[in-house]
């Protein structure tokens, strides 16, 4: 079973040959566009998308040493994403599967990210809860084989990312802020400020409060000392990564209790986060979890994770018709 799969849901664009459930290349063209704007631009996504899917596709086709012509299927991500983004990888899938004569495998991206650790050693075993933490998303996911899984817990605003991001834009830092705060983090004290730990209900998030809080707590100290921020910088991320730290884990922790699993994993581009990934290492080592941790290409998008769920859709025979659109929401 060879699949070539794309993925094209945000600023990523992403191609990956699958031979018989091994990914033997990832192929990511990343968009640069973006940096001045502080943020996606959708209108750029799709442009930069264009122009780069088909020298993206060529690469991944070319260096796997398999012809075209010997692909069993190609294989997409549906949603969530943006529209515009979605359709050119939707209608690329379409048009080069039908030229083929093969048939195409829609893939949902929350699902992948989840199935990423089926790419490489060591597994996960079933039923495993795996925390999702991306710039669009966070999600508490109970898995409970490849192809069922069920979302327990999940934000009801912002993102854990996106408040990376937005909490980083308030210090002045350039988008994406993420690795930015996790780099300066690393030389501050996560005590030195208090800022608020939110708690939902259930296994619920909110993350929105903090960037508020953040708002606010800058205003008051920049107005009797202008150079607040870069005097306190490492304190100031120390301390918001703290927060948002603490608010993923209790509900993590909850979630694993809850449902008496004992494996643990996280997906996602905020699973790069090198705090994160110290407290869960300390967590599973304290409650005996098993931790599993993806390859960092494989946290953040790209197209090897969907291409690994789109190797077990083919096995299930899962395909997908001609008549096919992308969901800018779509439920996993
Ligand atoms: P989604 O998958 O929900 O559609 P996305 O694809 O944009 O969203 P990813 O590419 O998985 O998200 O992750 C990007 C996010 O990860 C950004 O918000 C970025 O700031 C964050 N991120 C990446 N590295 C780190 C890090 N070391 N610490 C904190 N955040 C990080
Ligand atoms: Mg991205
Ligand atoms: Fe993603």
């Amino acid at each position: 079973i060879s699949i070539l799969a794309i993925e094209s849901s945000c600023d990523e664009t992403s191609a990956s040959i699958i031979v018989n459930g091994k990914v033997l290349n990832n192929i990511v063209a990343t968009q640069s566009v973006h940096e001045k704007y502080g943020g996606v631009v959708p209108e750029l996504a799709s442009r930069a998308h264009q122009e780069n899917l088909i020298p993206v596709v060529q690469e991944a086709v070319f260096s796997s040493g398999i012809a075209k012509e010997d692909l069993s299927a190609v294989a997409f991500t549906r949603g969530p994403g943006l529209m515009g983004s979605l359709l050119v990888g939707v209608s690329f899938a379409k048009a080069f599967a039908y030229g083929l004569g093969i048939p195409i495998i829609e893939v949902n991206h929350m699902h992948a990210h989840v199935l990423a650790h089926f790419i490489d050693e060591p597994k996960p075993e079933f039923p495993f809860i795996c925390l999702t933490v991306s710039g669009g998303h966070t999600q508490l996911v109970l898995v409970k084989s490849h192809l069922e899984m069920e979302v327990i817990g999940e934000t009801r605003d912002d993102a854990v990312g996106e408040a990376f991001d937005k909490t980083a834009k308030l210090l002045g830092l350039p988008y994406p802020g993420g690795p930015l705060i996790d780099k300066y983090a690393k030389a501050g004290n996560p005590r030195a400020f208090e800022f608020p730990i939110t708690r939902m209900p259930e296994l619920d998030y909110s993350f929105s409060g903090i960037k508020t809080a953040v708002l606010y707590f800058l205003r008051d100290q920049l107005a009797t000392n202008p150079n607040f921020i870069t005097e306190n910088l490492n304190d100031l991320c120390a301390s918001i990564q703290y927060s948002l730290i603490k608010m993923l884990t209790i509900k993590l922790e909850k979630a694993v209790k809850d449902y008496g699993v004992k494996n643990v994993a996280i997906a996602g581009g905020v699973s790069a986060n090198s705090g994160l990934r110290q407290t869960l290492d300390e967590l599973a080592r304290k409650k005996g979890w098993e931790l599993f941790v993806p390859k960092f290409e494989y946290c953040t998008d790209n197209a090897g994770m969907i291409a690994i769920a789109a190797h077990y859709k083919y096995l299930a025979g899962d395909f997908t018709t001609m008549d096919v659109a992308p969901l800018a929401k779509m439920k996993i």
